[in-house]
């Protein structure tokens, strides 16, 4: 089997200390004014050019890459005009001078992304105005002390608002964490902190997303069947308590439910989460792309698929999981009707069972897909099989997330194969498996 390799995991935790400093609140204030003026330079000085249909060649397919004449915007971006702006926006700047900087970077970013939506016929061609109160630090703004657990930020030079981190509820869950620039609101501040560790990897487990589970195939262990029912059920009962509020006309009520059904649903993914990466140390998690089976399959998405994504929210598991966990995105196109064993695709998809008409394989259509999904990245890498890979699909694992407050979280082991086969447990003890 595939040796490890070694992969970095970058994490970005977001925390905020309150602050209570009317500077802040000044500061804010004008750095808004001066990133609405840097927004409003910039705008001006947009050079909009046409760009003409084109269709290029990918993969043997033609895509369509600009659907019609359009006038692009190009962003100033020479160092002369960088300089003219800096050295306006300097003229009315009772702070030090990096805040300008930090304004101009903000300006381009916020620009940059409205330009970009623009492209995709998703913002229109209005100028952007900055609505949010907050201020982005620089780096250069920063003054860290790791021991002291202190941040401390220049206003103007020689004066400092200092912020600390120590005794906060987080203290703990960022301990060894690099702090980032941090974002200044009216009351607090925001301070991502970054991990950036080396892991092993020595595992794959390949994902299938449905809709009442995450099924998993690992060469080493097996499938393995992640139970997602709680987390319908539960929003199957808010879905209920919304609507008879809705229809009541109780907007308060309506508001409440809607934050508590969030709040239970961003814990239960964080659970899910954390237990996958406990379970499945060493491990790269693979997923299909779901941005890009939209795009694949516009039109003629089955309904089962389409369906899959109506209630559970694929996107922010994926994203929670790919924060705690190494994970990588492989292309959905046809992993629910290829064969594994030689690769025919297959038309329909009707009934429990796959039958591949050219080899005769049959197997759960349930644990197609997960199949599917791990050959594909092991093909991106270049691994070859053979028959293990047949032998390691009989073993199977299940794993269930509690959804209740504080409970552990619980993983259970569940049908031993009746070999009692030892590939899903080798090196790794999946008994009574307890978060905290
Ligand atoms: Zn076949």
């Amino acid at each position: 089997m595939q040796g490890s390799s070694l992969k970095t995991l970058k994490q970005v935790r977001m925390y905020p200390i309150p602050v209570s400093d009317p500077r802040v609140n000044e500061l804010i204030t004008w750095y808004l004014g001066t990133l609405q003026r840097a927004i409003d330079l910039i705008w001006e000085n947009i050079e909009w050019r046409y760009r003409f249909p084109r269709v290029e060649k990918r993969k043997r397919k033609q895509v369509v890459v600009i659907p019609s004449k359009l006038k692009a915007p190009e962003l100033p971006k020479n160092k002369s005009f960088k300089k003219r702006l800096r050295e306006e926006l300097l003229l009315d700047c009772p702070y030090a001078k990096h805040w300008v900087d930090a304004v101009v970077r903000t300006a381009y970013s916020i620009m940059e992304s409205w330009r970009k939506r623009y492209l995709k016929g998703r913002a229109r061609k209005v100028k952007p105005r900055v609505r949010r109160r907050f201020a982005r630090c620089k780096i250069t703004l920063m003054k860290v002390d790791y021991g002291e657990k202190k941040i401390r930020i220049t206003v103007r030079p020689g004066e400092y608002i200092e912020v600390s981190w120590s005794g906060r509820w987080f203290t703990r869950m960022v301990k060894g964490w690099r702090v980032g620039e941090v974002i200044l609101k009216d009351d607090r501040v925001l301070v991502p902190f970054k991990s950036t560790r080396i892991i092993e990897v020595r595992d794959v487990v390949a994902w299938d997303s449905n809709e009442l589970s995450l099924d998993g195939f690992s060469p080493r262990m097996g499938f393995i069947r992640v139970d997602l029912k709680p987390l319908q059920s539960m929003k199957i009962v808010y879905e209920g308590k919304k609507r008879i509020a809705q229809s009541k006309g109780l907007k308060d009520i309506y508001e409440k439910y809607f934050a508590r059904e969030r709040n239970r649903e961003r814990d239960f993914i964080n659970k899910l989460a954390t237990g996958l990466r406990r379970l499945f140390p060493n491990t790269i998690h693979v997923f299909e792309d779901l941005e890009k089976e939209d795009l694949v399959s516009k039109g003629k998405a089955s309904k089962s698929r389409r369906k899959r994504n109506a209630r559970t929210p694929w996107k922010l598991i994926h994203k929670k999981i790919s924060e705690k966990a190494i994970t990588v995105k492989v292309s959905p196109n046809n992993t629910s009707r290829t064969c594994p064993r030689c690769g025919c695709v297959v038309k329909t998809r009707v009934g429990r069972v796959f039958k591949c008409p050219r080899c005769g394989s049959e197997l759960d259509r349930q644990k197609l897909a997960s199949i599917n999904i791990y050959l594909k990245h092991s093909k991106m890498r270049g691994f070859s099989h053979s028959d293990d890979l047949e032998k390691t699909m009989k073993g199977e694992l299940w794993v269930g997330v509690t959804l209740s407050g504080r409970s552990p979280v619980i993983w259970i082991p569940m049908k031993r194969d009746p070999e009692g086969s030892e590939a899903k447990g080798r090196g790794l003890n999946i008994k009574q498996y307890q978060a905290l």
